[in-house]
């Protein structure tokens, strides 16, 4: 491998590949996945990403917002996009990108007719809340809903979903198997009720690896695993985080007892120590939480302690003790370096962590 010169996001596309193939291991060989690339793939790169996977085969991509799946038509995506979360604002583009949207309200609903009153047969997809009370028309809604569609002719249900309210936390089984019974009835009904069948899913990632038994039903949708999280230690062991977050030192300071290091002298020594300052900072998502000793980066195996308060483009290391020098690597995360792990140290989880990584950062490929 080739030593980096500045910041870089490597992302590897054959621990992708092994992440999906995993996953897809605990599922019925029928039942479809959907690819959850939001938020630039969880801070990779949506557009590398779902190209690679799109080859793979999966079934659908999932996106947050209606520019996000723009971009994925604009690299040539060809599968089925929903969008999750669209905005009125954007409904004409969904339309012109052949983008599919969540209808979860009736505003959205009867916003959506008017905007597509020229197209036939529309894919849409509904989606229930089933106990998260973030997005999703109620089980009452149904009757008067399904009245409403079958009136027309412009939109067809695609799909039907409910998102899990905390599929990784065993402790919370009772309300995840309620999430299930609740979901198990709307489809009943709707199964019941509708001249045609549209795919129903419920599991995220932790759902599949947790509840692919009782509520895999005809999709999953999978985000953070196909990253490499399974959002528990022992499923941790079978997926690998394919980006890793690496960096170097550009310069280093000896410090002498009462010296301090950085903004509001967020460090002062007292005793001789040796900084070195990396090229990336809380504007890059490495948050001020995580200075003042939380947080750590590995430096020739070795875990050197964010010192001082983390600047906008900027972190210093506690690296007294550790042979280095300029332009040595030094790794943010990787997977060998849990992001999770990492994450923890601020009170946060994987998902914010990879998220936050920024644009300005260079992704590097690994094929
Ligand atoms: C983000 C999201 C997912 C993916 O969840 P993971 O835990 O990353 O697998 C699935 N479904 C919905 C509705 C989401 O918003």
């Amino acid at each position: 491998m080739t030593k980096i010169q500045e910041t870089t996001l490597e992302i590897n596309l054959p621990s992708l590949k092994a992440n999906y193939h995993h996953l897809r291991s605990n599922l019925n060989p029928n039942t479809k996945f959907m690819a959850v690339v939001k938020a630039y793939a969880y801070g990779s790169d949506s557009c590398e990403i779902a190209l690679y996977l799109e080859n793979l085969g999966v079934d659908y991509f999932a996106v947050a917002y209606t520019k996000e799946g723009i971009r994925l038509r604009e690299a040539g995506v060809k599968t089925p996009i929903v969008v999750l979360h669209p905005l009125q604002l954007h409904f004409k583009d969904i339309i012109k990108f052949n983008l599919q949207p969540s209808i979860y309200s009736y505003p959205v609903l009867e916003s959506f007719l008017k905007v597509g009153k020229q197209e036939n047969q529309y894919p849409v997809h509904l989606k229930f809340n089933t106990g998260l009370n973030r997005l999703g028309f109620n089980a009452e809604d149904l009757p008067e809903l399904l009245k409403k569609f079958k009136a027309q002719s412009q939109l067809k249900i695609a799909s039907v979903f409910s998102h899990l309210g905390a599929s990784e936390d065993i402790n919370e089984k009772d309300f995840t198997l309620n999430q299930i019974k609740a979901f198990k009835e709307i489809r009943n009904e709707i199964i019941s009720m509708l001249s045609y069948r549209p795919l129903f899913h419920l599991l995220n990632t932790s759902g599949i690896l947790n509840y692919s038994r009782e509520a895999e039903f005809d999709m999953v949708r999978s985000g953070i695993g196909l990253y490499g999280f399974g959002n528990d230690p022992q499923y941790n062991l079978c997926l690998t985080p394919i980006a890793s977050l690496k960096s170097i030192i550009s310069q280093i300071h000896h410090l002498k007892p009462g010296e301090s290091v950085g903004y509001n002298r967020g460090h002062v020594a007292s005793v001789p120590m040796t900084t070195a300052t990396i090229p990336i900072g809380h504007a890059d998502g490495i948050s001020r939480q995580y200075g003042q000793r939380n947080g750590f980066l590995t430096l020739h195996g070795k875990r050197c302690p964010i010192v001082g308060n983390v600047c906008m483009d900027m972190l210093m290391i506690d690296v007294s003790g550790v042979d280095c020098k300029a332009g040595d690597e030094v790794v943010i995360f990787g997977p060998e370096h849990s992001a999770a792990e990492l994450a923890s140290t601020a009170s946060t989880i994987s998902y914010e962590l990879i998220t936050a990584v920024s644009q300005r950062i260079t992704r590097k490929i690994v094929y």
